[in-house]
């Protein structure tokens, strides 16, 4: 990850820890995947209690949030810095986000 925007100037890690509370964006982006694959699971395969297909989805979501851990992290530090720094059309002429102190 790039220490600052290459377009933009805008320092990423604008305070110690910065980052920390994307583990909570990330776990939030998990559980909602999750419960979209079950309920996906759910309509398509079905869910019962008298053979494995839960044991099947356990799996199958698993290897999917393994597969995909690249892209949900990428995804939550996006979301995350979105909730600090918003859009701004005019970037080349104003200052970087920066915390005050
Ligand atoms: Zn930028």
């Amino acid at each position: 990850m790039h220490k600052e925007c290459p377009v933009c100037k805008q320092k990423y890690d604008m305070e110690p820890g910065f980052w920390y509370g994307t583990g909570y964006v990330s776990y939030a982006l998990a559980i909602a995947f999750s419960v979209a694959t079950f309920i996906a699971w759910w309509v398509l395969i079905g869910i019962s209690v008298s053979d494995n297909r839960v044991l099947w989805w356990l799996l199958t979501n698993s290897i999917l949030l393994i597969v995909l851990q690249p892209v949900l992290m990428r995804l939550s530090r996006t979301i995350y810095v979105y909730f600090f720094v918003k859009y701004d059309e005019h970037y080349e002429s104003s200052e970087p986000r920066k915390f005050d102190y």
